[in-house]
This record gives structure tokens, C-alpha cells and sequence, in this order.
């Protein structure tokens, strides 16, 4: 697989999943664009990837948004592949006094950068005929855990973004497709609260139990899925769903 002279914005791309994706797609030849707030860990993903452009930006600022597409044009000339993976999740019981900023929060992150993203980048992506992967998550297909309302659904939403974009791009010869992880092994959940950085593995060695195949995922399991889905082997593929979840939606 290669991705020579592709280009490639990846949000999100300071930790965990993004940076894996970025690391991976610059690996196979592609010219990336990366996009964190945190620049110190921004720098570290810099590293280990070729020549990148690296934007500091919120992706719940609209012109931090415009920033991300007009920087990437001006400097790579073009972009053929939109990575919308930034994300996070708050917890909230629907009757919690916030619950109403907290769904706001989650949704802006989540959902609206995706929506606002994909409406600047679209129509550089129908002149390179590219194509666009949303990282959702499995918490967009069920409820899997207590509190998570907001945050499911705006992966609930994603997904049907996807398959909406899918279908209004397809004419333009661009693809829309989403991947939906279940565990996977980042700071993620360090983020959202639930364990501190000490209980961490014993988190991730507890939620493995959850799983039907007993484990939880590397990042760069998810970025192989998505160099896969983005590249030519997958010319066939829209408006799909891809879940990558070792079971976690399957065990009894
Ligand atoms: P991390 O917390 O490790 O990374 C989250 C990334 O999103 C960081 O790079 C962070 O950058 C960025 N981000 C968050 N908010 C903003 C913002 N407002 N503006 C710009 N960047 C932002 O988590 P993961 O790598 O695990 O998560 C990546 C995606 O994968 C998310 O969409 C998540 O929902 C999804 N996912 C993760 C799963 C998991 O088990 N880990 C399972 C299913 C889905 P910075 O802090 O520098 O701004």
C-alpha cells in the first residue's frame, strides 16, 4: 500500500488513535497534516513522521477549522484524505444539573467539528476524487456502559453522518467511510476520568474481560484498518461501518 504524494489531515493527532493514523499513513509515503491542541505532544508525533504540517488548533473553533483546511492548501497544495478522529466524552446522567453543557461539550467536540470539518474539506477532496474516514466508536451501536449519553450519541450520529456525506459524495467520486473501535489501549479514558494514570493498566486489564477475545487494542490496529480503508484496495467501500472491536458487541 501506498500513499505517495497523497495528503492527509488527521485531527486529533497529538495522542493515542490520531497519532497512530498519522505516524502510519506518513510511514506509507503520504504527506500529513496534524492537528492537536496540546503542541508539546503535537512536537512528539512530529517526529516520527515525515516532513508533517503541524496545526495547533480547537476543533470547536470555527476559525481554527478554516485554519486546518486553508494551511494545509496553501502548503501541501491540496488534500486528498480527511481523517476526523478528534474526540472525547464527558460523563452525565440525563438528570445531572450540567447535563445539558455536558451534551453541548461532547456534541461540539465530537460531532459539530466533524460535520464543520468535512463541509471546508469536501470540496478540495472531490477535485483529488479522495475520501473521508469519521472514527466513531461501538458506543454508537449500543450502550455499553452507565452515563454515556452524550457521548454515544454523538457516535450514533456520526454514523449516520457518514452514510449521509457517503451518499451525496458517491456522484462526486468520493468516498465516506467510518471506523468504530471498541477498547483500544490510549489516553483515553485517563481523559474522560475514569481511571488515573497508576490504575490505568489494571483498567484496560479489566475491561479485556469485556471483550469475547479476552484483549484490548493497540492504536495502530485501528490505523491499519484505516490506511486499508482509505487506500484503492478499498475502491468498492462507502457509507460503511467498520467495527474493530475484539468482540466486544459479540460475547455472552
Ligand atoms: P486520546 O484521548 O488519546 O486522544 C484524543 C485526541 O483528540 C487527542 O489528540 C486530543 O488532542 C484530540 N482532541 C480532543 N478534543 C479536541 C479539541 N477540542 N480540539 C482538537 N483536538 C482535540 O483518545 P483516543 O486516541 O482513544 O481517541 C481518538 C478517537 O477514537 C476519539 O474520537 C474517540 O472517541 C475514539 N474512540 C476511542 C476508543 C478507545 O478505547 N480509546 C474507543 C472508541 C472510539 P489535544 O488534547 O492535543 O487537543
Amino acid at each position: 500500500m501506498s500513499f505517495n504524494d497523497k495528503v492527509v489531515i488527521v485531527t486529533g493527532a497529538s495522542s493515542g488513535i490520531g497519532a497512530a493514523i498519522a505516524v502510519e499513513f506518513s510511514g506509507l509515503g503520504a504527506k500529513v497534516t496534524i492537528v492537536g491542541r496540546n503542541e508539546k505532544n503535537l512536537n512528539e508525533v512530529a517526529k516520527k513522521c515525515k516532513s508533517p504540517l503541524q496545526i495547533v488548533a480547537d476543533v470547536t473553533n470555527e476559525n481554527d477549522l478554516k485554519k486546518i483546511v486553508n494551511e494545509t492548501v496553501k502548503h501541501f497544495g491540496k488534500i486528498d484524505i480527511l481523517i476526523n478522529n478528534a474526540g472525547m466524552s464527558l460523563l452525565s446522567s440525563i438528570l445531572a444539573e450540567n447535563a445539558i453543557e455536558i451534551f453541548d461539550k461532547v456534541m461540539n467536540t465530537n460531532l459539530r467539528s466533524t460535520v464543520y470539518l468535512t463541509h471546508l474539506a469536501a470540496p478540495h477532496i472531490i477535485k483529488t476524487k479522495g475520501n473521508i474516514i469519521n472514527i466513531s466508536s461501538i458506543c454508537g451501536l449500543a450502550v455499553l456502559a452507565k452515563d454515556l449519553f452524550a457521548y454515544n450519541t454523538s457516535k450514533a450520529a456520526m454514523d449516520h453522518f457518514t452514510r449521509s456525506i457517503a451518499s451525496e459524495l458517491a456522484s462526486s467520486g468520493v468516498r465516506v467511510n467510518s471506523v468504530n473501535p471498541g477498547p483500544v489501549k490510549t489516553n483515553f479514558i485517563e481523559n474522560m476520568g475514569l481511571a488515573k494514570k497508576e490504575q490505568v493498566d489494571a483498567t484496560y486489564d479489566h475491561i479485556a474481560l469485556t471483550t469475547a477475545l479476552g484483549r484490548v487494542s493497540g492504536a495502530e490496529e485501528i490505523a491499519d484498518l484505516v490506511t486499508f480503508l482509505a487506500s484503492d484496495k478499498a475502491r468498492a467501500i462507502t457509507g460503511a461501518v467498520f467495527v474493530s472491536d475484539n468482540g466486544s458487541l459479540v460475547k455472552v
